[in-house]
């Protein structure tokens, strides 16, 4: 992973339109370091390639984000004198969008109700493993969805639908990737200029696209996303740079462009693990408190 952000020199060749860049935190916690590192790297690219910066405002999760952390997203960024176009994207105003893309997948005979809880899921993990064999695990350490219900009966699944039964709908990824002739790449910029990363989509097994307590998934609605607002460079935290062949897949899948991404370093905290909302003491509100300057916030994620 690089340690700094690409230079002006490893962006792909510029297309007739200027690049589109855009920075997209999700109001569920006060913004850290990491994030301040994220927007300032995504506002120097723009800068440097007469780009454009969009904000987008992911705020699909309903239980955990809320109007006060938006707010206070708006607030720091102006702080730290970031600037971005005017419209900015709320995710919780674009379900139908979302609801769009996986209609497309459903008629594609993609997706599949799935009705086990994660308490589950976690017993029938531990019984195979307690016989000695391993079950999946995705890139980020969560248990594999099992794969039974990509067969069941689609009446009885209806009738447990009728019947009110708590469900999400997953990808059939095994049935998704036969429908991907070769390898799917992406392109990865760097410092160290451009490469194309083989994707893996099936590490993360049939992945949610539409959850039960929230509508639509981070995967569906950042590619949807993307795509709707002609975003040409992603530029995030290196956290997701496995996530990406999700994206990589549902943007094929769904005949979306692919952008080319940068993912940056992290910033850790004193116990050596990502920052996270709940850290006080990395986020910008208290470090602005404190008296730290935008310029001390540069110098303290390395720009
Ligand atoms: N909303 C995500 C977050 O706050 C970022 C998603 C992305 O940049 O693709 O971590």
């Amino acid at each position: 992973m690089s340690n700094r952000p690409p230079q002006l020199s490893c962006l792909p060749e510029p297309t007739t339109s200027p690049p589109v860049l855009r920075f997209a935190p999700s109001p569920n916690g006060y913004l850290h370091l990491g994030h301040a590192l994220s927007a300032l790297v995504n506002a120097d690219l723009a800068q440097q390639t007469g780009g454009r910066l969009l904000l987008r405002i992911e705020d699909i999760d309903i239980d955990r984000c809320n109007q006060e952390f938006e707010t206070a997203i708006h607030e720091d960024l102006a702080w730290l004198g970031l600037t971005f176009e005017h419209q900015v994207r709320r995710q919780s105003e674009h379900i139908d969008a979302y609801r769009a893309a996986l209609a497309k997948l459903e008629a594609m005979d993609l997706i599949y109700p799935a009705f086990l809880s994660r308490a589950e899921i976690r017993r029938q993990a531990e019984v195979v493993e307690a016989g000695g064999q391993v079950w999946p695990r995705d890139p980020d350490g969560a248990l594999h969805y099992p794969t039974d219900e990509r067969h069941s009966n689609r009446q009885v699944a209806q009738q447990r639908i009728a019947d009110g039964e708590r469900h999400s709908l997953r990808l059939n990824m095994a049935k998704a990737l036969s429908m991907v002739e070769g390898p799917l790449f992406w392109q990865e910029v760097s410092d160290a200029g451009q490469e194309q990363i083989s994707s893996d989509p099936a590490s993360w097994g049939d992945v949610i696209l539409w959850r039960w307590d929230a509508p639509s998934s981070y995967h569906l609605s950042v590619v949807v996303d993307d795509a709707l607002q002609g975003v040409t460079h992603v530029v995030r935290g290196a956290d997701l740079f496995a996530a990406t062949a999700v994206h990589r897949l549902l943007q094929h899948l769904l005949d979306l462009p692919a952008p080319a991404y940068t993912h940056h370093r992290l910033i850790l905290g004193e116990d050596g693990r990502k920052l996270s909302k709940s850290l006080q003491s990395a986020g910008l509100r208290h470090l602005r408190a404190e008296g730290l300057s935008p310029l001390d916030i540069r110098r303290l994620v390395g720009l």
